[in-house]
């Protein structure tokens, strides 16, 4: 989709693609929507330059300067100005990615930065990172300058060849769920029950700034705690024994083996339609991605409503304002 915006590609090629695609097991319809949200973001930051940028797509940038053996893919490069922009596109809708100081980004730049730079010398004075991931609504951006990223590359350099020669040291943290040893891992193990035992240490009430820290651990607990269950469940089914555990069924709910047969089957015992379907419109998501946004705003638009939502728990670096309860309290007030 965003190729074919920018005319990197002509729309048979595309038409073509779309249809390849779609014989694929994971294609959903979805993915158009989102595709397009994501061609409408770079077109916008297209625009935010003040001359036509170079734009490229799906490149294959070299990290080894910075990592053995190390190579990665930017979905979008844009270049013009004095910035450089890359843009990464995440599909899933499980946890926002950061853009600030992610250090996958910051490698890819980094690797723009190696291809580019012949061309264009130190005219590149700032970098741009971009993370896209519209399924939940997350578009995010970090700045820094050139000299920064590059200060950093190296900076990183002896931490990235130690790990690669298998000297490194461990470090858990939000990263192991990328590990091929995630909930294996022992030394993850020990710093995510450290973690627990020094608050048990503490016998009084937590303070704010526990409160925080213990946020923080308790989500990554939360998430080793799982990995581990897996790899047990995993480790079981193979045959192998865990002391005190086992595997057992998991809960199941009755299902109809062929639903037609049986709503006519109750049909023919007499029963009224009435009494078997329910009649109900389908959600306003689903409404909207059937008609279309624009259709769908432009006739029930005016019809739409949006209750302020329920104060919840956020990290401070969350992009979404700060909920205010004052003004939740007046809001019915004239
Ligand atoms: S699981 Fe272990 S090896 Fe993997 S990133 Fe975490 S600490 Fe490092």
């Amino acid at each position: 989709m965003a190729k074919l915006k920018f005319k990197k590609i002509k729309k048979t090629a595309y038409n073509t693609a779309i249809k390849d695609l779609k014989t694929e097991p994971l294609w959903n319809d979805e993915m158009i929507n989102t595709a397009e949200l994501y061609a409408e973001h770079l077109m916008e930051k297209a625009m935010s330059f003040k001359h036509e940028p170079h734009i490229s797509f799906e490149i294959k940038v070299d990290l080894t300067d910075y990592i053995p053996e190390g190579f990665g893919f930017c979905d979008c490069i844009m270049l013009g100005d004095d910035t450089l922009v890359i843009t990464d596109y995440k599909h899933g809708k499980g946890v926002p990615v950061k853009a600030e100081a992610n250090p996958q980004m910051m490698l890819y730049a980094l690797g723009a930065l190696k291809l580019y730079r012949p061309l264009y010398g130190d005219s590149i004075k700032n970098i741009e990172t971009c993370i896209d991931q519209p399924r939940l609504g997350s578009y995010e951006i970090w700045h820094c300058t050139a000299e920064e990223l590059l200060a950093w590359g190296e900076s990183i350099k002896p931490i990235a060849q130690k790990a690669y020669m298998g000297f490194g040291e461990y470090k858990a943290g939000a990263w192991c769920r990328f590990c091929r040893a995630n909930g294996q891992c022992k030394a993850q193990a020990e710093q995510r029950i450290s973690a627990v035992e020094d608050f048990a240490r503490n016998p009084d009430l937590l303070t704010p700034d526990e409160i925080s820290i213990a946020l923080k651990k308790g989500k990554e607990l939360a998430a080793w705690y799982k990995a581990v269950e897996e790899y047990a469940l995993e480790l079981l089914l193979k045959g192998e024994s865990i002391p005190d555990y086992k595997v057992v069924e998991g809960r199941s709910v009755r299902a109809w083996s062929d639903q037609d047969k049986a709503l006519d089957a109750l049909i023919e015992a007499g029963y009224d339609r009435a009494v078997l379907y329910d009649y109900v419109p389908k959600s306003l998501a689903q409404l909207e991605k059937a008609i279309g946004a624009a259709k769908f705003a432009e006739v029930a638009g005016q019809f739409i409503v949006k209750p302020q939502g329920k104060p919840a728990l956020a990290e401070a670096s969350d992009s979404r304002k700060a909920f205010n309860s004052a003004a939740s309290d007046f809001a019915n007030l004239n």
